[in-house]
């Protein structure tokens, strides 16, 4: 399931290429090219999965299908429904569901003891001031269904409350953000903001068990107000006891909510009260961030690994290569029509740079958050350790310069 707006497929189409098997793309919006390769192509109503899952079985009475692969978080719950409906292997529909859902998630995972931060579910319309007096600080206030840290704002007191509130009623009010929302859009989360060092877990659930296939630094602290990710590297500095901690609440959160099968992507804090669950995605890591992974020699992608799983084919290895590896995810630079980016072959000829990645494209309108999140570019790095993969990847992007209108 590739929608037209992901930046997923290359990575998916050449997995597919290297294993060797046949592969439908499907997507939401008609291609010209559709007539001409009748088995490659199709469009699916992504928006409606119940439809999406009719016509793919239509589909498959005439080109059989033998696994369904979700790329981002709404594509996965298409995909779930597909499967289900013909009977291919999958996550259950609500396990994807709820894994969207973060009022869902939350409300799954707390009951089942899985360490959250406390959170309330408010309707965005209400008068802010009266039930600014009545939380406790400091919070983080959050749309219930936007992903990439998009309007999530912390708030110290009730005056930071009240601002922070205005900014995220105008982020929900947005027709492309409303969209997305559904039914959430009229609602947001009221969380404890839980202070502490964040991880991010890269993993594989293989018939209800949890293989680690990466553990992610974030060297940036991330305190807010807003969330914009910088850097992930691994393997972590984080001990070994202190990982397997943060495993098993990975883990038992993926049980929580029903993951059965396929891949997550995870968000953990951990403080002197031990790990923390922030949010569990029931699909790999997101934008171009997968090219930092390699398992086995010779190497397979990560994509590899998920086409692999959904198809039952063997994993040679699930283990990530013996080199340490980075990615930055580039900070956007300002407020603004992207005109030119300077500097790209310098950042590029950065030893342990291994490419620099620039999305945004000239003409584009680059918006910080918590308003925006697409980030304007990436930066990659491999070598020895974290710690020099870390050094590259800022001094790469010190060379780097926007250029906006
Ligand atoms: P998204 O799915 O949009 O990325 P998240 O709920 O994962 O939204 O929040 C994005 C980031 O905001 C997290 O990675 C974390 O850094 C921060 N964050 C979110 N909720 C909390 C919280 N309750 N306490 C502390 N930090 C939080």
């Amino acid at each position: 399931m590739l929608p037209t707006t992901t930046y997923r497929t290359a990575a998916f189409v050449e997995a597919a290429r290297r294993i060797g098997v046949d592969l439908t793309v499907a997507s939401e919006r008609p291609s010209t090219l559709e007539a001409a390769i009748p088995a490659g192509l199709v469009t699916l109503p992504l928006d409606d999965p119940k439809a999406a899952a009719e016509k793919a079985a239509l589909f498959a009475q005439e080109h059989p299908i033998a696994a369904v692969v979700g790329v981002d978080d709404d594509t996965v719950i298409v995909a779930s429904s597909i499967a289900q409906r013909l009977g291919l292997k999958s996550l259950p529909v609500h396990a994807a569901t709820a894994a969207r859902d973060k009022y869902l998630q939350r409300q799954q995972l707390a009951q089942a003891g899985v360490p959250v931060p406390r959170f309330m579910l408010r309707p965005i319309e209400e008068d802010p001031a009266a039930l600014a007096k009545t939380i406790s600080y400091p919070c983080v206030l959050k749309p219930v269904r936007l992903s990439a840290s998009r309007g999530v704002i912390r708030a110290d007191n009730p005056a930071s409350f009240v601002a922070a509130h205005a900014r995220l009623r105008a982020i929900l009010r947005d027709p492309a953000n409303e969209r997305e929302c559904g039914v959430r859009a009229t609602n947001y989360l009221i969380e404890e903001f839980v202070p502490g060092y964040e991880v991010a877990l890269e993993g594989l659930v293989v018939n209800r068990r949890l293989h680690v296939l990466a553990l992610f630094d974030k060297p940036d602290p991330l305190d807010g107000p807003f969330f914009e990710e910088t850097i992930y590297v691994t393997p972590s500095s984080v001990p070994v006891g202190l990982q397997s901690a943060i495993k098993d609440c990975a883990e038992r959160a993926a049980r929580a909510i029903g993951i059965t099968e396929g891949p997550v992507h995870a968000e953990l804090r951990y403080n002197e009260r031990g790990p923390w669950l922030i949010e569990l995605a029931a699909r790999p890591i997101g934008g171009r961030c997968s090219a930092v992974l390699r398992f086995g020699d010779p190497a397979i992608s990560l994509e590899e690994l998920v086409l692999r799983h959904a198809l039952d084919l063997p994993i040679p290895s699930l283990q990530r290569e013996r080199l340490a590896a980075g990615v930055m995810m580039i900070p956007i630079p300002g407020a603004g029509t992207l005109e030119e980016v300077r500097g790209v072959a310098e950042a590029k000829a950065v030893p342990l740079i291994e490419d620099v990645q620039i999305t945004a494209h000239p003409g584009e309108r680059l918006v910080p958050f918590p308003e925006g999140s697409r980030y304007p570019g990436f930066i990659f790095a491999r070598g020895e350790t974290p710690a020099e993969v870390e050094t590259a990847l800022r001094t790469a992007h010190r060379r780097l310069e926007f250029i906006l209108a």
